[in-house]
């Protein structure tokens, strides 16, 4: 079959690989029909993540028609159509049972990695390195789908593919960012970050019952989609200063809670960053963390920063005097997307949201180098890039 694989740094390629086989008795194989390109595949492209080896196979955002399946799949069958979670989990341990479900202890087999550089390791992941399990992804024709009986959802001729494929990752990601505001009626929240997981966080922080989103980015057609989609009012970080504004937005008290959707990959300005680039060119710092430092700074007091960007490494300069001072609580961490796949499918079905909106642009699977390389530039305007094999 052709797959999208990891061929080392700012190198993807379209490939013949072998066609993936049942190999346990709780597997499934999945055509796959539509994939996407998410932020955090960059990381792998950008070659900022540890164990990759050329020839894996990426993509962890994928859905598709059930063509097989092992003995103990007994929820799904042949011809079903499925959206598959980018988390893998087994559905049976301590983890899985509290619906920690990205923490699950028995997807990994190679969890010693993650063990010596965390102390603990968290859930398989599709297409994401042999830290996390080296499970081909599904930016391919066909992908194995491990514990099929416990993460893939059916779903049915009411809804188009573009609208529930982000019940893979992005969706539940902004949603789960949202709901990890603890948002109240009237609330105002701030996002760092109008890519996808910013987008549709916003959009769930307003279906959760916040009054006013106020969107942060330094590209302009971004924060113009997330004015005219998401109903945001917008601050341009690289014209002004972003916790001066949220003051004067705020009556000088600050957002209620604070959305950090921009990561480790951050763009900032001015001499912190440059620090930030300095120290980690060293190697004494491995994530950039402007937005973070800037979202514990900017939130009012005894409110809530969460972050579903993702951090690999470690960070310095972190404020936690102004945390503690402030009372803050901060919420992160992998999203448990199986946990909320459902609910947010029935809102997709009964047009609470639609969130392709997302989507800037289509290519086939087999002009996968080209559509990294736009969604990298960020160039056209590009958002969220999805591909047909
Ligand atoms: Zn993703
Ligand atoms: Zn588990």
């Amino acid at each position: 079959m052709r797959a999208v694989v990891w061929e080392g740094k700012n190198k993807v390629q379209v490939s013949d690989v072998p066609d993936p086989q049942i190999l346990n008795p709780h597997d499934a194989i999945v055509k796959v029909c539509l994939t996407a390109i998410c932020g955090s595949d960059l990381h792998l492209y950008d070659g900022d993540v540890p164990t990759m080896k050329p020839g894996d196979v990426l993509g962890h955002e994928f859905m598709g028609e059930v063509v097989e399946t092992g003995p103990e799949v007994k929820n799904l069958a042949k011809g079903d159509w499925v959206v598959v979670p980018f988390a893998i989990a087994c559905g049976r341990c301590f983890f899985c049972e509290r619906e920690l479900w990205s923490a699950c202890d028995n997807t990994n087999p190679n969890a010693w990695i993650a063990d010596t550089a965390y102390g603990y390791s968290g859930s398989g992941l599709f297409g994401y390195s042999h830290m996390y399990g080296g499970y081909p992804g599904g930016q391919a024709e066909y992908v194995r789908v491990p514990f099929a009986d416990v993460g893939p959802i059916k779903i049915y001729e009411d809804v188009r593919d573009e609208q529930v494929l982000f019940l893979s990752d992005i969706f539940p990601t902004g949603f789960m960012a949202a709901e990890n505001c603890n948002i109240q009626p009237g609330d105002t929240i701030a996002v760092w970050g109008c890519g996808p997981v910013g987008l549709l966080a916003m959009k769930s922080a307003f279906m959760l019952g916040a009054e006013r989103v106020i969107a942060i980015d330094r590209v302009r057609s971004r924060l113009r989609k997330a004015a005219e989609d998401c109903r945001a009012e917008t601050i341009n970080c690289a014209e002004v200063d972003v916790l001066e504004a949220l003051k004067e937005m705020t009556g000088g008290r600050g957002p209620d809670a604070c959305i950090e959707a921009v990561g480790m990959e951050s763009h900032g300005v001015g001499v912190e960053h440059l620090y930030d680039r300095a120290r980690a060119a060293l190697m004494l710092e491995t994530d950039r963390p402007l937005p973070l430092r800037e979202a514990i700074h900017a939130c009012r007091k005894g409110g809530t920063v969460s972050v579903p960007g993702a951090y690999g490494g470690l960070i310095d300069k972190f404020p936690i005097g102004a945390a503690f001072g402030k009372g803050l609580t901060l919420k992160m961490g992998q999203t448990h997307v199986h946990k909320y796949m459902r609910l947010l499918l029935d809102k997709i079905r009964r047009g609470d949201i639609d969130p392709s909106f997302v989507i800037t642009h289509q290519f086939p699977l087999g002009e996968a180098p080209r559509a990294y390389r736009m969604f990298r530039e960020k160039s056209d305007d590009c958002v969220k890039v999805v591909m047909k094999p």
